[in-house]
């Protein structure tokens, strides 16, 4: 992860996706879960990723690439789930995300992000479901975890652990993370790290 992360390609449909060249691994999530401040953090870029603008405003697949040596890109899919979210919103992400997983082949993962205040909500388990079907497997990452309570966090995972093994395409184990003060940061760059050198 070590070195600069730079943003190259911002692609509102999959005509405009840019080539394939190395692996890919994306980060999804409901609007406001922390996915901007978690890309961020990883790549200890602090304005690599925006945080907190309009919810769901850009539906767009952001693109940013490492030092040349990192042999992979990450991708921020569009957020999900806002409360205010027009039909055609939903249609056109739905679009957006059901062609890019299934004609990437350079996707290596995609990593969900759960709120850990809130767990798995039913429109996180609708991507589960779109995911389990693309054949593209992704791992569960809680976020902010520095807002609850051990024990609740400790529940949380056993029960997002639980939900996990009604989705074939889960890994399933999750990274529990907080952005603020940057647990699971090593973990989660580790397991990174390990599926693009496998
Ligand atoms: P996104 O919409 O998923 O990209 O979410 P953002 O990264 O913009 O974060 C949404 C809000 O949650 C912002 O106010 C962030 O400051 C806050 N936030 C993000 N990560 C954390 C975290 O790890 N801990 C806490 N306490 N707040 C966070």
């Amino acid at each position: 992860f070590a070195g600069d992360w730079r943003f190259i390609w911002a692609s509102p449909s999959v005509e405009t996706l840019p080539p394939m060249q190395g692996l890919e691994l994306a980060f999804v999530g409901r609007s406001n879960v922390g996915k901007s401040s978690l890309i961020n953090a990883l790549t200890g870029r602090s304005g690599l990723a925006r945080t907190s603008h309009t919810p769901g405003r850009t539906q767009e697949l952001i693109f940013f690439e490492g030092p040349p040596d990192a042999g992979f890109r990450l991708v921020d899919m569009p957020g999900y789930g806002y409360a205010s979210a027009p039909k055609t919103k939903i249609a056109s992400w739905t679009k957006l995300i059901h062609q890019y997983l299934q004609g990437r082949s350079t996707l290596a993962r995609v990593y969900v992000l759960i709120d850990s205040r809130h767990g798995l909500k039913d429109v996180d388990q609708e991507v589960l479901t779109t995911l389990d079907k693309s054949a593209v497997s992704y791992q569960i990452v809680l976020t902010k975890a520095d807002q609850v309570k051990a024990s609740e966090l400790a529940e949380r995972v056993a029960a997002t652990s639980e939900a996990l093994r009604k989705h074939p395409a889960a890994f399933p184990e999750l990274v529990v993370t907080s952005s603020r003060s940057a647990s699971g940061m090593p973990e989660l760059r580790a397991a990174m790290i390990k599926v693009v050198t496998e």
